[in-house]
Protein backbone atom coordinates (compact mmCIF):
# COMPACT_ATOMS: atom_id res chain seq x y z
CA UNK A 1 0.00 0.00 0.00
CA UNK A 2 0.83 3.60 -0.47
CA UNK A 3 1.75 5.59 2.48
CA UNK A 4 -0.43 8.96 3.15
CA UNK A 5 -0.86 11.57 0.36
CA UNK A 6 1.45 14.06 2.51
CA UNK A 7 -0.41 17.16 1.02
CA UNK A 8 -3.81 15.96 2.42
CA UNK A 9 -5.76 17.82 5.43
CA UNK A 10 -5.34 16.60 8.50
CA UNK A 11 -8.79 15.75 9.80
CA UNK A 12 -9.01 13.06 6.77
CA UNK A 13 -5.28 11.52 7.16
CA UNK A 14 -6.69 8.66 9.41
CA UNK A 15 -9.00 7.68 6.51
CA UNK A 16 -6.50 8.55 3.30
CA UNK A 17 -6.39 4.22 3.13
CA UNK A 18 -9.34 1.74 3.53
CA UNK A 19 -9.65 -1.57 4.59
CA UNK A 20 -11.46 -2.34 1.39
CA UNK A 21 -8.96 -0.80 -1.04
CA UNK A 22 -6.03 -2.63 1.05
CA UNK A 23 -7.86 -6.05 0.84
CA UNK A 24 -8.96 -5.44 -2.96
CA UNK A 25 -4.99 -5.00 -3.44
CA UNK A 26 -4.10 -8.21 -2.16
CA UNK A 27 -7.01 -9.89 -3.91
CA UNK A 28 -5.31 -8.53 -7.25
CA UNK A 29 -1.60 -9.36 -5.85
CA UNK A 30 -2.35 -13.35 -4.50
CA UNK A 31 -5.15 -13.97 -7.19
CA UNK A 32 -7.87 -14.19 -4.40
CA UNK A 33 -11.70 -14.80 -4.75
CA UNK A 34 -13.01 -11.98 -3.24
CA UNK A 35 -15.66 -11.92 -0.56
CA UNK A 36 -14.45 -9.06 0.50
CA UNK A 37 -16.31 -6.85 -1.67
CA UNK A 38 -19.94 -6.03 -0.81
CA UNK A 39 -21.35 -6.04 -4.10
CA UNK A 40 -23.40 -8.92 -6.31
CA UNK A 41 -22.11 -10.04 -8.94
CA UNK A 42 -25.21 -10.75 -10.99
CA UNK A 43 -27.10 -7.22 -12.17
CA UNK A 44 -30.42 -7.00 -10.91
CA UNK A 45 -34.00 -7.24 -12.88
CA UNK A 46 -33.68 -6.64 -16.78
CA UNK A 47 -37.01 -4.69 -16.48
CA UNK A 48 -35.39 -2.03 -14.02
CA UNK A 49 -32.43 -1.98 -16.48
CA UNK A 50 -34.90 -1.44 -19.85
CA UNK A 51 -36.48 1.35 -18.01
CA UNK A 52 -32.45 2.90 -18.09
CA UNK A 53 -31.81 2.09 -21.33
CA UNK A 54 -35.13 3.52 -22.47
CA UNK A 55 -34.73 7.07 -20.72
CA UNK A 56 -31.26 7.43 -22.23
CA UNK A 57 -32.50 6.77 -25.07
CA UNK A 58 -35.64 9.12 -25.08
CA UNK A 59 -33.60 11.67 -23.51
CA UNK A 60 -35.37 11.70 -20.07
CA UNK A 61 -32.88 12.42 -17.43
CA UNK A 62 -30.13 12.65 -19.26
CA UNK A 63 -30.03 16.75 -18.60
CA UNK A 64 -29.74 17.88 -14.55
CA UNK A 65 -32.61 16.01 -13.11
CA UNK A 66 -34.23 18.70 -10.62
CA UNK A 67 -32.46 19.06 -6.95
CA UNK A 68 -34.07 17.28 -5.07
CA UNK A 69 -34.81 14.79 -7.57
CA UNK A 70 -37.10 13.40 -10.29
CA UNK A 71 -40.61 14.17 -8.88
CA UNK A 72 -41.48 10.36 -10.25
CA UNK A 73 -38.81 8.57 -8.11
CA UNK A 74 -39.78 10.88 -5.35
CA UNK A 75 -43.23 9.99 -5.40
CA UNK A 76 -42.31 6.05 -5.56
CA UNK A 77 -39.91 6.67 -2.83
CA UNK A 78 -43.12 8.17 -0.73
CA UNK A 79 -45.23 4.92 -2.06
CA UNK A 80 -42.46 2.72 -0.98
CA UNK A 81 -42.47 3.73 2.83
CA UNK A 82 -46.30 3.57 2.99
CA UNK A 83 -46.48 0.29 1.49
CA UNK A 84 -43.87 -1.45 3.10
CA UNK A 85 -43.88 0.42 6.84
CA UNK A 86 -47.34 2.64 6.98
CA UNK A 87 -45.42 5.83 7.11
CA UNK A 88 -46.37 8.94 5.62
CA UNK A 89 -43.88 10.61 3.60
CA UNK A 90 -44.07 14.20 1.58
CA UNK A 91 -42.68 13.56 -2.20
CA UNK A 92 -42.36 17.17 -2.04
CA UNK A 93 -40.88 18.09 0.57
CA UNK A 94 -39.92 15.17 2.58
CA UNK A 95 -37.48 13.30 0.19
CA UNK A 96 -34.04 13.56 -1.22
CA UNK A 97 -32.75 11.62 -3.99
CA UNK A 98 -28.93 11.52 -3.72
CA UNK A 99 -25.95 9.77 -5.19
CA UNK A 100 -25.94 6.62 -3.16
CA UNK A 101 -26.89 6.06 0.05
CA UNK A 102 -22.84 7.15 0.74
CA UNK A 103 -23.93 11.02 0.08
CA UNK A 104 -27.06 10.64 1.83
CA UNK A 105 -24.78 9.78 4.89
CA UNK A 106 -22.44 12.86 4.08
CA UNK A 107 -24.95 14.86 3.68
CA UNK A 108 -26.71 14.35 6.54
CA UNK A 109 -23.93 14.55 9.17
CA UNK A 110 -22.16 17.76 7.12
CA UNK A 111 -25.79 19.16 7.93
CA UNK A 112 -26.26 18.57 11.46
CA UNK A 113 -22.94 17.97 12.94
CA UNK A 114 -21.36 21.16 14.37
CA UNK A 115 -18.00 21.01 15.04
CA UNK A 116 -16.90 19.50 18.26
CA UNK A 117 -20.08 17.33 18.40
CA UNK A 118 -20.33 13.66 19.15
CA UNK A 119 -22.08 10.96 17.01
CA UNK A 120 -22.26 8.05 18.62
CA UNK A 121 -22.47 4.81 16.68
CA UNK A 122 -22.25 1.10 17.24
CA UNK A 123 -19.08 -0.74 16.56
CA UNK A 124 -18.02 -2.40 13.97
CA UNK A 125 -19.11 0.21 11.73
CA UNK A 126 -19.39 0.49 7.82
CA UNK A 127 -16.25 2.68 6.87
CA UNK A 128 -17.52 5.85 5.49
CA UNK A 129 -19.38 6.59 9.01
CA UNK A 130 -15.98 7.53 10.62
CA UNK A 131 -14.81 9.78 7.48
CA UNK A 132 -18.11 11.64 7.51
CA UNK A 133 -18.11 12.53 10.75
CA UNK A 134 -14.44 13.96 9.85
CA UNK A 135 -15.21 15.83 7.36
CA UNK A 136 -18.40 18.07 9.17
CA UNK A 137 -15.47 18.49 11.92
CA UNK A 138 -17.18 16.02 14.47
CA UNK A 139 -15.78 13.68 17.50
CA UNK A 140 -16.99 10.04 16.52
CA UNK A 141 -17.59 7.48 19.87
CA UNK A 142 -17.91 3.66 19.12
CA UNK A 143 -20.51 1.16 21.38
CA UNK A 144 -19.40 -2.33 20.41
CA UNK A 145 -21.82 -4.52 19.63
CA UNK A 146 -22.02 -7.13 22.60
CA UNK A 147 -21.87 -10.78 23.22
CA UNK A 148 -21.92 -13.89 20.97
CA UNK A 149 -24.46 -12.58 18.98
CA UNK A 150 -22.87 -9.02 18.36
CA UNK A 151 -26.03 -7.50 19.77
CA UNK A 152 -26.57 -3.90 20.38
CA UNK A 153 -25.91 -3.12 24.45
CA UNK A 154 -28.23 -0.50 25.50
CA UNK A 155 -26.35 0.10 28.95
CA UNK A 156 -23.20 0.67 27.17
CA UNK A 157 -24.87 3.08 24.57
CA UNK A 158 -26.24 5.12 27.52
CA UNK A 159 -22.91 5.05 29.28
CA UNK A 160 -21.24 6.80 25.83
CA UNK A 161 -24.01 9.69 25.90
CA UNK A 162 -22.72 13.15 26.74
CA UNK A 163 -23.63 16.35 26.85
CA UNK A 164 -21.90 16.85 23.32
CA UNK A 165 -23.70 14.29 21.58
CA UNK A 166 -26.03 15.32 18.76
CA UNK A 167 -26.61 12.32 16.48
CA UNK A 168 -27.14 8.52 16.67
CA UNK A 169 -25.83 7.27 13.69
CA UNK A 170 -27.97 3.42 13.03
CA UNK A 171 -27.52 1.00 10.68
CA UNK A 172 -29.84 -2.31 10.74
CA UNK A 173 -29.81 -4.31 8.85
CA UNK A 174 -26.08 -4.04 10.17
CA UNK A 175 -22.87 -4.10 8.13
CA UNK A 176 -20.65 -6.03 8.71
CA UNK A 177 -21.96 -8.60 10.97
CA UNK A 178 -24.97 -9.45 9.21
CA UNK A 179 -27.53 -8.30 12.65
CA UNK A 180 -30.60 -7.37 12.31
CA UNK A 181 -32.11 -4.94 15.38
CA UNK A 182 -35.24 -6.82 16.98
CA UNK A 183 -38.41 -4.16 17.97
CA UNK A 184 -37.09 -4.48 21.30
CA UNK A 185 -33.42 -3.09 20.65
CA UNK A 186 -34.98 -0.54 18.61
CA UNK A 187 -37.62 0.44 21.14
CA UNK A 188 -34.49 0.87 23.72
CA UNK A 189 -32.54 2.63 21.28
CA UNK A 190 -35.41 5.03 20.76
CA UNK A 191 -35.55 5.57 24.59
CA UNK A 192 -32.48 6.80 24.45
CA UNK A 193 -32.41 8.71 21.87
CA UNK A 194 -35.52 10.76 23.28
CA UNK A 195 -34.25 11.10 26.80
CA UNK A 196 -31.23 12.69 25.35
CA UNK A 197 -33.20 14.61 22.38
CA UNK A 198 -30.49 13.26 19.78
CA UNK A 199 -31.13 13.44 15.93
CA UNK A 200 -31.46 9.12 14.51
CA UNK A 201 -29.43 8.88 11.04
CA UNK A 202 -30.80 5.33 10.48
CA UNK A 203 -28.53 3.72 7.21
CA UNK A 204 -31.05 1.61 6.23
CA UNK A 205 -29.43 0.27 2.80
CA UNK A 206 -30.29 -3.11 3.07
CA UNK A 207 -33.68 -2.93 4.17
CA UNK A 208 -34.67 -5.41 1.93
CA UNK A 209 -32.17 -7.87 2.75
CA UNK A 210 -33.40 -9.30 5.99
CA UNK A 211 -33.79 -13.10 6.42
CA UNK A 212 -36.60 -15.61 7.69
CA UNK A 213 -38.57 -13.25 10.34
CA UNK A 214 -35.91 -11.03 11.08
CA UNK A 215 -37.79 -8.36 9.70
CA UNK A 216 -36.76 -5.01 9.34
CA UNK A 217 -38.03 -2.54 11.23
CA UNK A 218 -37.20 1.41 10.58
CA UNK A 219 -36.99 3.19 13.98
CA UNK A 220 -38.90 6.09 12.26
CA UNK A 221 -42.04 4.40 13.06
CA UNK A 222 -41.61 4.03 16.10
CA UNK A 223 -43.68 6.39 18.62
CA UNK A 224 -41.86 9.63 18.83
CA UNK A 225 -38.84 9.11 16.26
CA UNK A 226 -40.17 10.42 13.16
CA UNK A 227 -39.59 13.90 14.16
CA UNK A 228 -36.05 13.13 14.75
CA UNK A 229 -34.51 10.90 11.84
CA UNK A 230 -33.52 10.85 8.77
CA UNK A 231 -34.16 7.37 6.84
CA UNK A 232 -31.46 6.63 4.17
CA UNK A 233 -31.57 3.78 1.54
CA UNK A 234 -30.02 3.36 -1.52
CA UNK A 235 -31.39 1.65 -4.73
CA UNK A 236 -28.23 0.17 -5.44
CA UNK A 237 -28.34 -2.34 -2.54
CA UNK A 238 -32.25 -3.20 -3.18
CA UNK A 239 -32.14 -3.67 -6.70
CA UNK A 240 -28.72 -4.99 -7.43
CA UNK A 241 -27.25 -1.57 -9.24
CA UNK A 242 -24.53 -0.63 -6.93
CA UNK A 243 -22.51 1.00 -9.81
CA UNK A 244 -25.79 3.34 -10.35
CA UNK A 245 -25.41 5.31 -7.27
CA UNK A 246 -28.91 6.35 -6.30
CA UNK A 247 -30.23 6.78 -2.68
CA UNK A 248 -31.94 9.07 -1.07
CA UNK A 249 -32.81 10.39 2.45
CA UNK A 250 -36.40 11.13 3.54
CA UNK A 251 -37.57 12.45 7.44
CA UNK A 252 -39.87 15.37 8.79
CA UNK A 253 -39.69 18.55 6.14
CA UNK A 254 -37.43 20.33 8.38
CA UNK A 255 -34.41 17.76 8.93
CA UNK A 256 -34.75 17.12 4.94
CA UNK A 257 -34.58 20.78 4.08
CA UNK A 258 -30.95 21.12 6.00
CA UNK A 259 -30.00 17.59 4.21
CA UNK A 260 -30.91 19.06 0.47
CA UNK A 261 -29.08 22.12 1.42
CA UNK A 262 -26.04 20.67 1.89
CA UNK A 263 -26.27 18.06 -1.36
CA UNK A 264 -27.06 20.81 -3.46
CA UNK A 265 -23.31 21.64 -3.05
CA UNK A 266 -22.02 18.20 -2.88
CA UNK A 267 -22.74 16.42 -6.56
CA UNK A 268 -26.43 18.75 -6.70
CA UNK A 269 -27.70 15.83 -9.06
CA UNK A 270 -27.02 12.65 -10.64
CA UNK A 271 -27.77 9.42 -12.24
CA UNK A 272 -31.22 11.18 -13.87
CA UNK A 273 -31.69 8.32 -16.01
CA UNK A 274 -31.50 5.94 -13.55
CA UNK A 275 -33.43 7.65 -11.17
CA UNK A 276 -36.24 6.75 -13.37
CA UNK A 277 -35.65 3.03 -13.26
CA UNK A 278 -34.97 2.89 -9.89
CA UNK A 279 -38.91 4.18 -9.23
CA UNK A 280 -39.64 1.34 -11.59
CA UNK A 281 -37.64 -1.00 -9.39
CA UNK A 282 -39.39 0.41 -5.96
CA UNK A 283 -43.05 -0.32 -7.42
CA UNK A 284 -42.10 -3.67 -8.32
CA UNK A 285 -44.67 -6.58 -6.99
CA UNK A 286 -43.80 -8.19 -3.38
CA UNK A 287 -42.43 -11.31 -5.27
CA UNK A 288 -39.47 -9.15 -6.46
CA UNK A 289 -38.67 -8.54 -2.57
CA UNK A 290 -39.30 -12.19 -1.64
CA UNK A 291 -37.35 -13.73 -4.38
CA UNK A 292 -34.52 -11.47 -3.70
CA UNK A 293 -34.30 -12.18 -0.21
CA UNK A 294 -34.77 -15.98 -1.09
CA UNK A 295 -32.06 -15.75 -3.42
CA UNK A 296 -29.31 -14.21 -1.00
CA UNK A 297 -30.57 -16.77 1.50
CA UNK A 298 -29.88 -19.56 -0.26
CA UNK A 299 -26.21 -18.44 -1.09
CA UNK A 300 -25.77 -17.11 2.75
CA UNK A 301 -26.65 -21.16 3.30
CA UNK A 302 -24.36 -22.36 0.87
CA UNK A 303 -21.41 -19.87 2.27
CA UNK A 304 -22.40 -20.27 6.28
CA UNK A 305 -22.58 -23.96 6.22
CA UNK A 306 -19.09 -24.03 3.83
CA UNK A 307 -17.68 -21.80 6.53
CA UNK A 308 -18.93 -24.07 9.73
CA UNK A 309 -17.55 -26.95 7.92
CA UNK A 310 -14.06 -25.29 7.53
CA UNK A 311 -13.86 -24.88 11.42
CA UNK A 312 -14.91 -21.23 11.90
CA UNK A 313 -17.41 -20.04 14.13
CA UNK A 314 -20.31 -18.81 12.46
CA UNK A 315 -22.20 -15.94 13.83
CA UNK A 316 -25.55 -16.79 12.02
CA UNK A 317 -26.49 -13.73 9.44
CA UNK A 318 -29.96 -12.57 9.62
CA UNK A 319 -29.75 -9.84 7.00
CA UNK A 320 -27.27 -7.95 4.99
CA UNK A 321 -24.62 -9.44 1.84
CA UNK A 322 -22.83 -10.43 5.32
CA UNK A 323 -22.14 -12.96 7.86
CA UNK A 324 -19.46 -12.93 10.69
CA UNK A 325 -17.33 -15.60 11.49
CA UNK A 326 -15.21 -15.69 14.42
CA UNK A 327 -11.48 -17.38 13.51
CA UNK A 328 -10.64 -18.29 17.18
CA UNK A 329 -11.86 -21.98 16.68
CA UNK A 330 -9.09 -21.98 14.05
CA UNK A 331 -6.33 -20.99 16.19
CA UNK A 332 -6.33 -17.71 15.30
CA UNK A 333 -6.60 -14.52 17.84
CA UNK A 334 -6.89 -11.58 15.25
CA UNK A 335 -8.63 -11.53 12.21
CA UNK A 336 -6.68 -9.26 10.60
CA UNK A 337 -3.77 -12.15 10.74
CA UNK A 338 -6.58 -14.72 9.69
CA UNK A 339 -7.36 -12.76 6.86
CA UNK A 340 -3.59 -11.89 5.47
CA UNK A 341 -2.60 -15.69 6.15
CA UNK A 342 -6.17 -16.84 4.55
CA UNK A 343 -5.39 -14.60 1.18
CA UNK A 344 -2.18 -16.48 0.73
CA UNK A 345 -2.89 -20.08 2.07
CA UNK A 346 -6.86 -20.61 0.30
CA UNK A 347 -6.69 -16.99 -1.67
CA UNK A 348 -9.77 -16.54 -0.79
CA UNK A 349 -10.17 -12.53 0.28
CA UNK A 350 -12.53 -11.39 3.51
CA UNK A 351 -12.65 -8.69 5.64
CA UNK A 352 -11.86 -8.22 9.47
CA UNK A 353 -13.75 -6.51 11.99
CA UNK A 354 -11.12 -5.05 13.82
CA UNK A 355 -10.41 -2.66 11.01
CA UNK A 356 -13.43 -1.09 10.88
CA UNK A 357 -13.63 -0.15 14.78
CA UNK A 358 -11.74 2.41 16.81
CA UNK A 359 -10.81 0.12 19.64
CA UNK A 360 -8.94 -2.68 17.94
CA UNK A 361 -10.33 -4.77 20.75
CA UNK A 362 -13.06 -5.01 19.91
CA UNK A 363 -14.03 -7.04 16.89
CA UNK A 364 -10.79 -8.76 16.91
CA UNK A 365 -11.50 -12.59 16.11
CA UNK A 366 -14.61 -11.29 13.71
CA UNK A 367 -13.97 -11.60 9.97
CA UNK A 368 -16.89 -10.52 6.76
CA UNK A 369 -17.27 -12.89 4.60
CA UNK A 370 -19.61 -11.42 1.33
CA UNK A 371 -22.09 -14.48 -0.24
CA UNK A 372 -24.05 -11.85 -2.55
CA UNK A 373 -21.78 -14.06 -5.17
CA UNK A 374 -22.84 -16.56 -7.61
CA UNK A 375 -23.45 -20.45 -6.13
CA UNK A 376 -20.41 -21.30 -7.86
CA UNK A 377 -18.04 -18.57 -7.12
CA UNK A 378 -19.13 -19.06 -3.37
CA UNK A 379 -18.28 -23.16 -3.85
CA UNK A 380 -15.01 -22.73 -5.55
CA UNK A 381 -13.85 -20.23 -2.13
CA UNK A 382 -15.05 -23.00 -0.27
CA UNK A 383 -13.20 -25.77 -1.79
CA UNK A 384 -10.31 -23.42 -1.59
CA UNK A 385 -10.84 -22.93 1.63
CA UNK A 386 -11.01 -26.35 3.03
CA UNK A 387 -7.91 -27.60 1.50
CA UNK A 388 -6.22 -24.17 1.94
CA UNK A 389 -6.64 -23.56 5.77
CA UNK A 390 -6.31 -27.84 6.77
CA UNK A 391 -2.73 -27.67 5.00
C1 LIG B 1 -23.31 -0.04 0.59
C2 LIG B 1 -23.68 0.69 1.80
C3 LIG B 1 -24.01 2.05 1.75
C4 LIG B 1 -23.82 2.86 0.50
O1 LIG B 1 -24.78 2.66 -0.45
P1 LIG B 1 -24.68 3.32 -1.88
O2 LIG B 1 -26.09 3.44 -2.29
O3 LIG B 1 -23.86 2.43 -2.73
O4 LIG B 1 -23.99 4.65 -1.72
C5 LIG B 1 -24.43 2.67 2.89
N1 LIG B 1 -24.50 2.01 4.05
C6 LIG B 1 -24.19 0.71 4.16
C7 LIG B 1 -24.31 0.05 5.49
C8 LIG B 1 -23.75 0.02 3.04
O5 LIG B 1 -23.37 -1.26 3.17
Amino acid sequence: MQGQPPLLVARMREHATSIFAEMSDLARRTGSINLGQGFPDTDGPAEVAEVARACIADGRGNQYPPAPGVPDLRQAIAEHSARFYRLSVDSDSGVVVTTGASEALQSTLLAFVERGDEVVMFEPRFDIYAAGVSLAGGVRVGVPLSGRGLRPDIDKLRAAITPRTKVLLLNSPHNPTGVVFTRDELEAVAEVAMEHDLLVISDEAYEHLWFEDHHHIPIATLPGMWERTVTIGSGGKSFSFTGWKVGWAYGPHELIRAVSAVRQHLSFVSGGPFQYAIAHGLRLPDTYFTEFRQDLAHKRDLLSDGLARCGLGVVPSQGTYFVTTDVRPLGYDDGATFCRDTAHRAKVIAIPHQLLCDDSTVGLPYVRWAFCKQPAVLEQALDQLSTGLAS
